[in-house]
């Protein structure tokens, strides 16, 4: 599961340069251009890091940051705001605006990937775990091995993204739409029952006999992994 990271910046070159080279470190990037633009964008799908400019079109990095910090969807994400040189004096109030980290132009790449991949790792340790586990269950992203109770447990590919993205988050609830996206890929078009049919093979290669259910249906909502279930195992 690679992290997204959604890009603001007009400058089309500077873009160009941030989208392959944090797309060959294998995150999922989107680029928008326009401070408007992106706070639209933001309302539709919260990514796990922004790296946003201070001065765009439409909409100011700064408002942006304010706006995105206001709103409880997009208070937590990390925000790492990009300016000119000589706007350093500027830096206390990016920081006020509750960006996480600041980067004045121009720039390193490989400074800018040092200080993504810190902010992900302090947002999400799970994400770069080696082994998730969650109650009784044990996900090895090296080997690539499930285990329940020390029993292997051989998933499909869609199960085993499926069980991994639920592990990076125990206990959330996910709506079908969110595991589509999540797991599958946005660019994809796959009916919503299909998450239905993947949840329930999970479930039956994870639970033997008369193991308990990890994966909670909530009604209406969508899947969890049950954090009663972790409870109970422990
Ligand atoms: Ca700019």
């Amino acid at each position: 599961m690679s992290a997204r990271i959604l890009v603001v910046e007009d400058e089309e070159a500077l873009t160009t340069l941030l989208r392959y080279n944090l797309d060959a470190e294998g995150y999922d990037v989107e680029t928008v251009m326009r401070g408007d633009d992106a706070d639209t964008r933001l309302k539709e799908r919260v990514p796990d890091l922004i790296v946003l400019d201070w001065m765009l079109p439409g909409l100011s990095g700064i408002e942006l940051c304010r706006r995105l910090r206001a709103r409880p969807e997009t208070k937590q994400v990390p925000i790492i705001m990009l300016t000119a040189r000589g706007e350093e004096s500027e830096r206390v109030r990016g920081l006020a605006t509750g960006a996480d980290d600041y980067i004045v132009k121009p720039f390193s790449v490989p400074e800018l990937l040092a200080r993504v991949k810190g902010l992900l790792r302090r947002a999400s340790p799970e994400r770069l775990a080696t082994v998730l586990s969650y109650g009784d269950i044990e996900l090895d992203r090296d080997r690539r091995r499930v285990a329940r109770s020390g029993r292997a447990i051989d998933l499909g590919p869609t199960e085993y993204r499926l069980l991994e993205f639920f592990l990076e988050h125990p206990g959330r609830v996910f709506t079908r739409e969110q595991l589509l996206d999540g797991v599958w890929g946005r660019d994809i078009y796959i009916d919503e029952r299909t998450v239905d049919v993947h949840i329930g093979r999970l479930r039956k290669l994870l639970n033997a006999e008369s193991d308990p259910d990890p994966i909670r249906t909530v009604r209406g909502a969508g899947y969890a992994l049950d954090d009663r279930f972790v409870k109970a195992a422990e």
